[in-house]
C-alpha cells in the first residue's frame, strides 16, 4: 500500500544538511507509489527545493517567516505541526539530529500519534515498514513495526545512503502561511557567536579523528588535528579528554556526547569504555592507537595499532600527505 512520507529539512546556515537528503532516500524506500512532500522552514526555503526535488521530494512545501532561520523550539513546533496537519502524512522523517530530536517528540506528543527514534535503517516488509533501531547502548538492534496510524521516525546520519541527485525531476512547490507571532514565541535569537574553531560539523563527517586522555593536554590534540586536516576529517573526543579540560565537550562522543557513524574512526589514546563505544561502535572502519595493548577499544577495531600517539599520528599524517598529495 502506497505511503505519503512527510520529510522536514534540516536547515544548518541556509543550507541543507546531508540528514535531510538521506531522510528522501528513506521516504523512496517506503512510498512505494506514494507522495513525498518535504517541509522547509526559513527564509532560504525556496532556494532548496530544487535539491529537495533532485533528491526525490514530488512536493515542497514552504514557510518562510524570518522567525524561522535560527531553530527555535516555539517557532519549529508551530511551524511543523501545521504542517503535518495539513499535509496529513502517513509517516513523517526528521533526521535524529538537535532539531529532530527536539521538535518531532512534541508534535507527536501533541498530535498523540506514535515515534520512532534513532533508527539506523527502515525499509518495507509485507506493506509494512520495519524502523531498525540500536538498543542497549548499541549492543543489539531491535526492528520495529507500527501496526497502525501516523508516526514520526528520527533518523541517524550518516547511515542510510543519500544516493545520486536526479536533475531532471522537479517538486510542485507549495508556500504555507503560518502566523508566528511574538507572543506564542518565548525564544527569541538576538545573535549568534560562532566559535572560531570553524571544522567539519563532527555529527555529519565522513571521518573522524578522535582524542582521549592519552593526548595528555589542549596541546596534544595539535598532531590529531594536524591529521584531520590532511584527511578532510572532524575531530572528535572522549570524555576523558573533556572531562580533563584538553578540549570542548561539544567533541564529545558517546552515550552522554555525540552519535558518530563515520566511514573511518580512527581513536587516538582513547581506552574504549563502553559509554565510549556506545557513541562510534557502529562506524564502518575503526582505527585504535594505543600503547596499551590490552586496551578495550582493540575489541572494536578493525585495525589497532600498538604505540605511542605522539610517534604514530605524526607518521600517518605524513603518509597520508604523500598518498593524497
Ligand atoms: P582513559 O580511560 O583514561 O584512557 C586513556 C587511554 O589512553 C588508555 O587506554 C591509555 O593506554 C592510552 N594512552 C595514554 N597515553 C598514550 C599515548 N601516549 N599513546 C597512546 N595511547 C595512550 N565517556 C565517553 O567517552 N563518552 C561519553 O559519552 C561518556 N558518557 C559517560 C556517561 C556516564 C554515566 C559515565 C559513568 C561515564 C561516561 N563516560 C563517557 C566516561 C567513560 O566511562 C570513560 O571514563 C571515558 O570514556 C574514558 O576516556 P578515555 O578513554 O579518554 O580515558
Amino acid at each position: 500500500m502506497s505511503k505519503h512520507v512527510l520529510v522536514l529539512a534540516d536547515v544548518r546556515d541556509g543550507k541543507l544538511r546531508n540528514v535531510s537528503l538521506e531522510s528522501l532516500a528513506a521516504a523512496r524506500t517506503v512510498a512505494e507509489d506514494g507522495t513525498i512532500t518535504a517541509a522547509v522552514f526559513g527564509s532560504s526555503g525556496k532556494d532548496l527545493a530544487d535539491t529537495l526535488a533532485h533528491h526525490g521530494a514530488d512536493k515542497v512545501v514552504t514557510v518562510l517567516n524570518q522567525e524561522l532561520d535560527q531553530y527555535t523550539t516555539d517557532a519549529y513546533f508551530q511551524a511543523f505541526k501545521k504542517v503535518v496537519e495539513h499535509v496529513q502524512p502517513d509517516v513523517i522523517f526528521t533526521g535524529h539530529t538537535a532539531v529532530g530530536k527536539d521538535v518531532s517528540p512534541r508534535v507527536a506528543a501533541r498530535l498523540g500519534t506514535g515515534l520512532v527514534s534513532d533508527c539506523t535503517n527502515v525499509e518495507l516488509a509485507e506493506g509494512k515498514i520495519v524502523f531498525t533501531r540500536p538498543i542497549y547502548a548499541g549492543k543489539a538492534f531491535v526492528k520495529k513495526v507500527v501496526k497502525e496510524g501516523t508516526v514520526f521516525a528520527t533518523l541517524r546520519p550518516n547511515n542510510i545512503s543519500a544516493g545520486e541527485p536526479d536533475t531532471s525531476r522537479t517538486a510542485v512547490i507549495e508556500e504555507l502561511q503560518v502566523d508566528l507571532t511574538s507572543d506564542s514565541l518565548r525564544t527569541l535569537v538576538k545573535n549568534i557567536v560562532k566559535k572560531s574553531t570553524e571544522g567539519v560539523d563532527l555529527s555529519e563527517a565522513r571521518i573522524i579523528v578522535s582524542g582521549g586522555r592519552g593526548v595528555k593536554s589542549a596541546d596534544g590534540f595539535k598532531p590529531l588535528q594536524e591529521l584531520a586536516d590532511v584527511l578532510g576529517a572532524a575531530v572528535g573526543a572522549s570524555r576523558g579528554a573533556c572531562d580533563s579540560g584538553y578540549c570542548d565537550y561539544a567533541l564529545q562522543i558517546g552515550q552522554t556526547g555525540k552519535v558518530v557513524t563515520p566511514d573511518l574512526y580512527i581513536a587516538c589514546g582513547i581506552s574504549g569504555a563502553i559509554q565510549h563505544l556506545a557513541g562510534m561502535s557502529n562506524s564502518k572502519v575503526i582505527v585504535a592507537i594505543n600503547k596499551d595493548p590490552e586496551a578495550p577499544i582493540f575489541q572494536v577495531a578493525d585495525y589497532g595499532i600498538v604505540g605511542d600517539l605522539f610517534d604514530v599520528v605524526p607518521m600517518l599524517t605524513e603518509e597520508f600527505k604523500k598518498l593524497l598529495a
